[in-house]
């Protein structure tokens, strides 16, 4: 039997669930498919044994910030109260690379600029120039900071700031790989904007995980009359004479049970990639075609630690720790970090990003008190490996990171009495992701003579659109804001045909 529905959506991440709630909270008949037990992709929280896991979130900028690109998606998504905010702090302590001796990024542009310049007095003028550039970037309207004509990189812009003065561009940007992975091929104005939504509004936690999140937002679609199917891949998307979307059909994880359902429009929650493998062989060239020229995001590592005792016991004195290795003198080394892991672990380690749940009032359960811990992974680290060799691979540099630890907060191993570690193999596994990508496009600057703004919902196929970090940037922010943009796309161009 065939079902009609006004929108078929292909994944239950943050981006099919935002556009899903919009989308059904606007009146539409919305369907979700999602090929895994629950919902939320990479936003999702869950427990190993007594361990809880936070698949992603270690902060976002506040949504309660009337100027966050998140505000107006989630309330018209109808959750931007369903969750408790938690406020994260700093916007993290960073230790090590550069730096002499820790330092930490306050969460609000002058208290930032004020501790930035008493730390580096001789760069005071260049200080207040980039931070201003920053939040001139924040405050502009949703998307004119990223379409505007400004090709620098991150690594130019700092260069000319800061010359050869490594430290304060550790201080300024420790928490890149909650972006990328190389300066010299970040967009400056994204990482103005995301960095500068941080420092406008603070860093928050969604209470009890981000999985919370998910879930009043698929309640958000159920409640408006919408339905969110789970443990349901999509297996064909077909079009009409015209090359038009016109609906399709989704199966059991086995391959079994198909059902076709009629949409002419159907939003891919998954990745160009994979809704190219879907269409039939033109439709999925197409797409492909016009994705060709854009490089997948880095691949992130998850360590998640269950401490018998809470970190701040063994020195861990921020929410948000950015822990760069002596080798990475300079900014510019991060970029040698992503493909560490495709070698046996030595002296070099990775930079590593650390969430202490237990520092916020974040009702992440405890004990085991949970220390997520991650860094940038590539799916070719662990190529040609079998299962077994893997997880030995694997067990190897979590023995490795957590001896790091212990050289930077004295004890720490010997409290270990619980561990999950994810790699870019379980982000392909789990959510599907090519590459293992989990910030869509890399975020590099647009292309010479490339249409702008690059990044958009729309597709070459009529009647499909993105919502996901593909459509805009990575990240909470990012996906929410493009998920938005999607759904508004769509009203509109049914608006159109009204008239
Ligand atoms: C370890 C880690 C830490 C992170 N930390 C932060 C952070 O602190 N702050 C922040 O802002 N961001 C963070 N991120 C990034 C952020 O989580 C992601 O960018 C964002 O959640 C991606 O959302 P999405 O909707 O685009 O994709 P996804 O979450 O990948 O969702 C895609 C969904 O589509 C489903 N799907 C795929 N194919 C099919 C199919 N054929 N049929 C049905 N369903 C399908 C998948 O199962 C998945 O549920 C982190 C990510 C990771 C992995």
């Amino acid at each position: 039997m065939t079902v009609r529905y006004d929108i078929a959506i292909i994944g239950a991440g943050l981006g099919g669930l935002t556009a899903g709630a919009i989308l059904a909270r606007a009146g539409r008949k919305v369907l979700v498919v999602e090929r895994s037990n629950s919902v939320g992709g990479a936003a999702s929280s869950y427990k190993v044994g007594d361990l809880f896991v936070e698949g992603s979130l270690h902060t976002t900028s506040d949504p309660h910030h009337p100027r966050d690109p998140k505000h107006d998606p989630l309330r018209r998504a109808g959750v931007l109260d369903a969750v408790q905010w938690v406020a994260a702090g700093s916007l993290y302590e960073v230790r090590g690379g550069p730096l002499a001796a820790p330092f930490v990024l306050p969460d609000d542009f002058d208290a930032a600029r004020e501790a930035l310049t008493q730390r580096f007095p001789e760069a005071r003028d260049s200080i207040t120039a980039v931070l201003g550039e920053m939040q001139q970037l924040a405050a502009a309207a949703p998307g004119d900071a990223t379409s505007q004509q400004h090709d620098a990189t991150l690594a130019q812009t700092l260069d000319r700031a800061f010359g050869d003065n490594e430290a304060v561009k550790a201080a300024l940007a420790a928490n890149l790989v909650c972006y990328h992975d190389d300066p010299a091929t970040t967009w400056w104005p994204f990482f103005a904007l995301a960095q500068g939504d941080y420092l406008r509004s603070g860093g928050r936690y969604v209470h009890g995980g981000s999985q919370r999140l998910s879930s009043a937002l698929a309640r958000a679609i159920r409640t408006a009359g919408g339905a969110v199917a789970l443990r349901r891949m999509a297996s064909a998307i077909t079009l009409d004479g015209d090359g038009r979307i016109n609906g399709f059909t989704h199966t059991a994880k086995d391959g079994s049970d198909s059902q076709t359902v009629d949409a002419a429009c159907i939003i891919g929650n998954a990745a160009p990639e994979t809704l190219a493998t879907l269409l039939p062989t033109d439709g999925g060239d197409r797409l492909r075609a016009a994705y060709a020229e854009r490089a997948p995001s880095i691949s992130l590592f998850g360590l998640t630690l269950g401490l018998a005792r809470p970190p701040r016991d063994f020195g861990v004195t921020s929410y948000s720790t950015q822990l760069l290795p002596d080798w990475m003198t300079r900014l510019a080394d991060y970029a040698a970090a992503t493909t560490l892991m495709a070698q046996e672990p030595g002296e070099r380690m990775p930079p590593l990003a650390i969430a202490d749940y237990a520092a916020i009032d974040s009702g992440v359960p405890a004990p085991p008190y949970v220390l997520s811990v991650m860094g940038p992974d590539a799916l070719s680290n662990w190529d040609g490996a079998d299962p077994d060799a893997y997880r030995a691979k694997r067990a190897r540099w979590q023995a490795a990171i957590v001896a790091c630890l212990d050289r930077h907060y004295p004890g720490l191993a010997g409290a270990v009495v619980a561990s999950a570690f994810n790699t870019a193999v379980s982000m392909r596994q789990y959510l599907g992701a090519p590459h293992g990508a989990v910030y869509g496009f890399a975020p590099t600057p647009p292309r010479p003579g490339a249409a702008r703004p690059e990044r958009s919902p729309a597709t070459v196929i009529p009647g499909l659109y993105l919502a996901s970090a593909y459509a805009g940037f990575g990240g909470y922010t990012g996906v929410i804001a493009s998920a938005a943009q999607c759904a508004d796309m769509i009203l509109a161009a049914a608006d159109a045909d009204e008239r």
